[in-house]
């Protein structure tokens, strides 16, 4: 069970080969024993996630089953779900009980899928290998002394553990690709716009997108049919048809083109994981694909125009955490600005106060537009460059993270290092294009995984390239060893 499909689930399910409530429970049993080492989850609830299961065996009892109903999936701490303990890896939120469900947990719900628990994160999601959780780092199920990635870590070290089916991430740079690519899973980052952020803790705005981890690339069509989809919450959220995303999923993909660009395949990139990025390649051209060699010339300023912007969002979707309403308060002070200061100097961590300072100076008076318009501007030059290359191409591959898991607490006193992490994930957002990150192989003994990037709403397509891959290759299958 614990290496089954979401497809091959359900089907149990219907079949009663397994009750929902039997599921779950024996995905809670794994945690108890897994967690207490790995740290993927923050905040469990079995009497919650057991209450569900039995709801949801109710349902397919009376032959109302959708795909999902009676399976758990693992939700990242950063969406509010009604009751549960919501920290978003922060001491600022760390007594946080969500009043209210995020749109993506609704949608879940509704779907009759389980909510096995919160999973650890990076704080706020900043961050590439969730050591900065005010609840400690996570460990990569392939080797414990290495970090899964980040920000959404525990959710990948979840799936990659087996302690979950499935779970939640969110990509505001990488965040959803990244930990995929380091732990062996597959990872999807949608179209801005196609999952609702209504509920979803804001780190930068423009840039946060929700979007599905899991083992395979159906299993990622089948909860982006949960994910996706209009919201009048959220105003960024796109008014269009229900897509169904395993429409396309068997499609032969004899005559795709394959931008490959230039830049990701340069200095700066792992030997070894050019070697199986390039394998993956060929065995797409085996598939009947064809490459073409494309240019994105802007992808070096990606990180700089990143490091603007997502901090001065940052710095003003953070102003909130004041120590007035909800959230940590300072237990002494003097007046309110003491209340204001000591709180927010207790309730944030390191990572999060240098992104607030960086993002305040890029927004004061006298340096908006030497930084935050500059920073605008050259956005637009990237989306461009992607515009460009999809005249030549239908989708864009290349390495989704520049090496394998990097050892706990190597990159730690080095912010920038840590930064280029996301050197070929971050333009993705900054264009609001969709990515993803499906297993290819091995370097050094660890998982690579293959960046599929597509142009806007060509999830489908994307996750057709995925399948494809997926029938022909079991990298996808592979699990850690003694877990
Ligand atoms: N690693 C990037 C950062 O630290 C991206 C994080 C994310 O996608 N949430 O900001």
């Amino acid at each position: 069970m614990i290496n089954a499909s979401l497809k091959e689930l359900a089907a149990a399910l219907a079949s009663k080969q397994i009750s929902s409530v039997e599921l779950t429970q024996l995905f809670l049993d794994r945690i108890v024993r897994l967690n207490p080492e790995i740290n993927a989850y923050v905040t469990l609830d079995s009497d919650k996630s057991l209450a569900q299961a039995a709801a949801a065996d109710a349902l397919i009892a009376q032959g109302k089953a959708g795909p999902l109903t009676g399976i758990p999936v693992a939700q990242k701490d950063i969406f509010c779900a009604k009751g549960w303990r919501t920290t978003c890896g922060s001491k600022m939120l760390a007594n946080f009980t969500a009043p209210y469900d995020a749109h993506i947990i609704s949608q879940f719900d509704a779907a009759g899928a389980v909510n096995l628990g919160k999973t650890n994160m990076d704080e706020f999601a900043m961050g590439s290998s969730n050591e900065t959780s005010f609840f400690g780092k996570v460990q990569n199920p392939w080797d414990r002394a290495r970090v899964p990635g980040g920000s959404s870590g525990g959710s990948a070290a979840a799936v990659a553990a087996r302690m979950a089916p499935a779970a939640t991430g969110t990509d505001t740079g990488g965040s959803i690709r990244q930990p995929a690519s380091l732990c062996g899973l597959s990872g999807l980052k949608p179209t801005y716009g196609v999952c609702s952020r209504y509920g979803m803790i804001a780190f930068a705005s423009s840039l946060d997108q929700a979007g599905p981890m899991a083992k395979s690339a159906e299993d990622l069509a089948l909860m982006m049919n949960v994910m996706a989809g209009f919201d009048s919450r959220d105003s960024t959220s796109l008014q269009r048809e229900k897509e169904d995303y395993t429409r396309d999923l068997a499609k032969p993909l004899a005559g795709l083109r394959i931008g490959l660009p230039k830049e990701y395949f340069a200095e700066g990139l792992d030997a070894g994981v050019a070697k199986v990025v390039e394998e993956a390649i060929a065995q797409y051209r085996k598939l009947g694909a064809e490459t073409v060699e494309i240019s994105l010339p802007n992808t070096q300023l990606s990180i700089p125009v990143y490091y603007v912007l997502a901090p001065a969002e940052a710095s003003s979707n953070l102003s909130r955490y004041d120590g007035v309403r909800y959230g940590h308060r300072a237990a002494e002070y003097t007046d309110l600005m003491d209340m204001y200061c000591k709180t927010r100097a207790e309730g944030f961590g390191a990572e999060v106060k240098r992104r607030i300072m960086v993002g305040t100076y890029v927004l004061s008076a006298g340096y908006y537009d030497a930084y935050y318009l500059k920073a605008q501007q050259l956005r637009r030059l990237i989306a461009q460059d992607f515009e460009q290359a999809f005249r030549q191409c239908d989708v864009i591959m290349g390495p989704a993270a520049p090496g394998t898991a990097f050892k706990a607490g190597e990159k730690t006193d080095d912010p920038v290092a840590m930064y280029l992490e996301d050197l070929y994930t971050i333009a993705v957002n900054l264009a609001g294009l969709p990515g993803m990150s499906v297993p290819a192989g091995f370097a050094n003994g660890l998982p690579v995984g293959l960046q599929v990037i597509g142009n806007y709403f060509d999830e489908a397509r994307m996750l057709n390239v995925g399948h494809a891959y997926q029938q022909v290759t079991d990298w996808h299958t592979r699990m850690p060893e003694g877990i």
